[in-house]
């Protein structure tokens, strides 16, 4: 148990006190056994914890899926090379090329259908969202120690929803992007998950985030004023 775990004495979600457990950010189940020894935990109620289970079981279902096709031995030797790569300061421009790339590479159909691949296939991106908001208070109470105030949330986009976008948001959303890929990357488990966030200059409780799972998958989270 974390230091800051110990010291939040309510579920991160919700904030209810009653019958707290300890729950996996992100979900436990998407990293392969053995399991990396730092994984993040935080304290979540019993409901929150089990409601959960669906839509994560779903999540790796659909990263998976998308994380096998066009998955080959040698584009997983390039991993920690990737990951090498995207930790020293002196390539930003290729952290950018990064996240641009993928804004270029994941391309959806207007009805859900990931066309990245040669046979496309439906995928329920709000649900995906969901998750990927949920990870994000987690990972913010983690780091702040504390939980996601009642007047503050979670806007959760994947990379495909970001494509759908106006032009001028879809812009100030890679301008954003672009300084969040720019600070210290977070890395657990070999390249099943890695995390960038940013504080707001103006306000500590706005923080803008980068969720990647297996190197493929982004989300651009932000915890802003609801
Ligand atoms: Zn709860």
């Amino acid at each position: 148990m974390s230091r800051i775990e110990k010291e939040i004495r309510e579920c991160v979600y919700c904030g209810s006190t009653d019958d707290l457990t300890s729950d996996h950010v992100p979900p436990k189940l998407l990293f392969p056994r053995p399991r990396p020894s730092n994984l993040i935990t935080v304290r979540s109620c019993r409901v929150c914890n089990q409601g959960a289970s669906k839509d994560d079981e779903y999540f790796r279902l659909k990263l998976c899926l998308r994380h096998d096709v066009g998955e080959h031995p040698a584009a997983k030797e390039t991993w920690p090379t990737i990951l090498r790569s995207l930790q020293r300061p002196e390539k930003k421009g290729l952290q950018q090329s990064f996240f641009r790339s993928m804004f270029q590479t994941n391309r959806l159909s207007n009805g859900g259908v990931y066309l990245g691949t040669g046979h496309g296939y439906k995928v329920d991106l709000a649900r995906l969202d969901r998750v990927a908001a949920r990870i994000t208070a987690g990972l913010f109470s983690h780091h702040f120690g504390y939980r996601i105030p009642e007047t503050h949330h979670v806007e959760a986009f994947s990379v495909e929803s970001l494509n759908g976008m106006d032009p001028q948001s879809q812009q100030t959303a890679i301008g954003v992007i672009d300084r969040v890929s720019q600070t210290v990357p977070h890395l657990i488990g070999d390249g099943v998950f890695a995390y960038w966030y940013q504080q707001a200059v103006d306000s500590e409780l706005v923080v803008s985030w980068i969720l990647t799972f297996f190197l493929r998958v982004s989300f651009f989270c932000m915890v802003v004023p609801r």
